[in-house]
């Protein structure tokens, strides 16, 4: 993956992914690792949620073992970290409120919002959404799995944004680049930098299923999952 230009080189540049992680998978990485390469961010922060509202109810593993999981895939990375902010905070915070708080503890530095596109799919739905995609640079990971050539187009997955943040939207799929003087302002980025077409619910039943993980996930998560009888219910 080559990097964007970004023009403004003094800012330290600080990725923030937050997600369920049960488990983290090699989707997530290769998201993680692409969005660090094509950004130049000094690190990114995976943020596994409390439980997310959208969510509550369901069978989610215990935050000691998510977190297990991501510190054992992590541990070689060193642009890649954990934040616990919100496996700590007993108010469940919302995804504005985090980004919030890490912002306030990183004054100086540029923050780069990672979402998957169901995600984003949904973002009009969150609390003060307005704020996360104009406070912010967002980063929209697509979901691979359309036959090659075929993607949806831009207009389709920006549908849902009021005109004035659909105006904000910058398509780099497809290998195009920014624009000069794109970086002088915050933007939302569609990109298609995950090409490994995994999803948590997938590495979940394959493990309920007694087949192999080589590839969904990395293979010390993989060892650990075994090792805990993790996703044993699922089926
Ligand atoms: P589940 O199958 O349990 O819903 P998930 O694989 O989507 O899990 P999450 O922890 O919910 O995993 O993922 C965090 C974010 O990463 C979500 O916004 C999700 O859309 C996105 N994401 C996960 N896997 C991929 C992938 N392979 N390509 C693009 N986005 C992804």
């Amino acid at each position: 993956m080559t990097s964007y230009n970004l023009e403004v080189n003094k800012e330290r540049r600080l990725g923030v992914f937050g997600g369920t992680f049960d488990p983290l998978h090699e989707g997530h990485l290769q998201i993680a690792l692409t969005t660090v390469a094509a950004f130049e961010l000094d690190r990114m922060l995976l943020v596994p949620a409390a439980i997310p509202p959208h969510k509550r109810g369901a069978n989610i593993s215990s935050p000691y073992h998510r977190m297990a999981m991501l510190a054992l895939a992590t541990a070689n990375l060193p642009n890649v970290s954990v934040l616990t902010i919100e496996l700590e905070s007993p108010d469940h915070p919302y995804t504005i409120e985090t980004l919030s708080r890490i912002q306030s503890s990183a004054v100086d530095s540029r923050i780069f919002f990672v979402m998957g596109g169901d995600s984003f799919g949904d973002v009009t739905m969150w609390r003060e959404f307005r704020r996360i995609l104009t406070e912010y640079d967002v980063v929209v990971a697509t979901r691979p799995g359309y036959p090659v050539g075929v993607r949806p187009v831009r207009e389709k997955l920006i549908a849902h944004l009021p005109a004035d943040l659909q105006s904000r939207v910058i398509d780099l799929r497809g290998g195009q680049q920014p624009a000069a003087g794109t970086f002088s302002d915050r933007h939302i980025f569609l990109t298609d930098f995950a090409t490994v077409d995994i999803s948590a619910t997938e590495v979940r039943i394959a493990a309920a299923e007694g087949r192999s993980l080589f590839g969904l996930v990395p293979p010390q998560v993989a060892v650990y999952i075994s090792k805990y009888g993790l996703y044993q219910d699922q089926i």
